[in-house]
């Protein structure tokens, strides 16, 4: 017990302190008398004024009360809601202090998680205007206390809604969206989704958009088997003249994932098209797709950059989705398999391999770590290059073990979790591969979010 430190501040006090330092979640850090405060919403240098929240044995959390000095970085957030909601963590810093910070962001967590010393972290490639970039949103519908309907987004941490008509990242299109669904509800009194007892109706909306021609996907996603009045619903929102497709997915599960196993089109299209660079992407509801068109193309060209094709490659793109960075490499290589475990996602994907006269593409639905494994060992099938783009809990330890097995000249990562890149490279680079630069890529103004591309060698190549 006498060894314990004294905790140098108490619960509910207020204090003056100097930040130091940003963390992960985009929080201030800083210190009383060698104790470490999180500030949320606290910058670096700035002298702020707190309230100490809560105190564990070696750090505590603060309430920013009063910004005393702010930071030459600190910038009025666009939004009036971006402290509550939890979308945009860094709407108070300026846009090139944001790709600073994920510039350090990565460069840290390489160290920190990856040991790796001296490889060069590129300057995040940022957007001209970091605003309205989204293409896809998915709105939670709520019943609020007083049984009214609550349409948002998720405050930070919580599934608490914050309710807004506006969102400066994503497209305005949405505003007019979900002021005619929330209409439709109260005017045909169907209930929203009541988290806690598993009752009520509406639980999503989710739309899409085609950054090509502004077409529209809305899909609701409902704990029932059937939308009452669902023509009501369509008469509202074929009034928007970008709404190409209505569907309804149903999910009875008490989940956090969003989506359910069925989807039916009740109005339209059930796909929209998109494109990046020249080549098109037929995208179905269920299909994962990168949310940023603009820089997506961006990442993708230095994907391609990094995997410098002479056109004589056989090359994997494991973890493939709708095929996307299949057919940018495949125009550029002699073969490209693609793997992905969405079995929608590989009908997209053959689809859109028609779709562009692509011949040179073989897909496969199924787990990365078994499928590459099963080919390599079954019928042989070997790399000259393997692109992976994981879902942010990295690659399977099992396919990291096939890459390695299987030998291939360059491995071209793409990430969007920087944790389990540097996890994950570490193995590679254990196994004698070599990692010479990363490029993160900002595809997520505002937030704390930063996706990165990387390349690792094999070293004799
Ligand atoms: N490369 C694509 C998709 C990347 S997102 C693009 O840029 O659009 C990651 C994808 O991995 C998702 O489509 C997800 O469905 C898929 N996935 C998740 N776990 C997987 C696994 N074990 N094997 C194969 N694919 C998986």
């Amino acid at each position: 017990m006498g060894k314990d430190k004294i905790i140098p501040v108490v619960k509910n006090n207020n204090y003056i302190m100097i930040i130091d330092d940003i963390g992960t979640r985009g929080e201030g850090i800083g210190k009383i008398d060698g104790y470490t405060l999180f500030v949320e919403g606290a910058l670096p240098k700035e002298e702020v004024e707190v309230k100490v929240l809560k105190t564990k044995k070696n750090y505590g959390f603060a309430k920013l009360l009063n910004i005393i000095k702010p930071s030459t970085n600190r910038v009025e957030p666009i939004c009036n809601i971006s402290k509550q909601c939890g979308g945009c963590q860094l709407q108070h810093l300026s846009y090139d202090e944001q790709l600073i910070y994920k510039q350090k962001k990565v460069e840290n967590v390489l160290q920190r998680i990856g040991q790796v010393n001296n490889v060069k972290v590129n300057k995040t490639i940022g957007m001209d205007n970091p605003y309205y970039y989204r293409n896809k949103v998915q709105f939670p519908v709520r019943q609020g206390k007083n049984g009214n309907v609550e349409i948002g987004f998720y405050s930070e941490r919580s599934h608490r809604i914050v309710e807004t008509d506006t969102c400066y990242i994503q497209h305005p299109i949405n505003e007019q969206i979900v002021k005619l669904i929330r209409e439709f509800i109260l005017e045909n009194n169907i209930s929203p989704y009541n988290e806690e007892k598993h009752r009520g109706l509406i639980r999503h909306i989710i739309t899409r958009i085609s950054s090509k021609n502004n077409d529209v996907n809305i899909t609701i996603v409902i704990n029932g088997n059937k939308l009452p009045h669902q023509d009501n619903l369509i008469k509202k929102l074929t009034t928007i003249k970008e709404v190409k497709g209505i569907c309804i997915n149903i999910n009875k599960e008490k989940t956090n994932v969003i989506l359910g196993n069925n989807i039916t089109t009740i109005w339209g299209e059930t796909n929209i098209v998109d494109s990046i660079g020249n080549i098109n992407y037929r995208i179905s509801p269920k299909s994962f797709y990168q949310v940023n068109p603009i820089q997506t193309k961006k990442l993708y060209e230095k994907a391609l950059e990094y995997a410098d094709l002479s056109g004589e490659e056989i090359v994997w793109d494991a973890y493939c989705g709708i095929g996307t960075i299949t057919l940018f490499l495949a125009k550029k290589a002699k073969k490209v398999y693609g793997v992905e475990i969405v079995k929608e996602a590989i009908e997209d994907a053959k689809q859109n391999a028609i779709l562009n006269k692509i011949n040179n593409v073989d897909f496969f639905v199924g787990k990365a770590e078994e499928v590459i494994k099963d080919k390599y060992e079954q019928n042989n099938i070997e790399a000259d290059v393997i692109v992976v783009d994981p879902p942010r809990k990295g690659c399977d330890e099992e396919l990291l073990k096939t890459i390695i097995e299987m030998n291939p000249k360059k491995a071209v990562y793409v990430s969007c979790d920087p944790a389990t890149l540097a996890r994950d490279v570490r193995v590679l680079m254990e196994a004698g591969y070599e990692l010479k630069e990363v490029q993160p890529v900002d595809m997520f103004p505002q937030t704390v979010h930063v996706e990165c591309v990387t390349v690792l060698y094999r070293q004799d190549s």
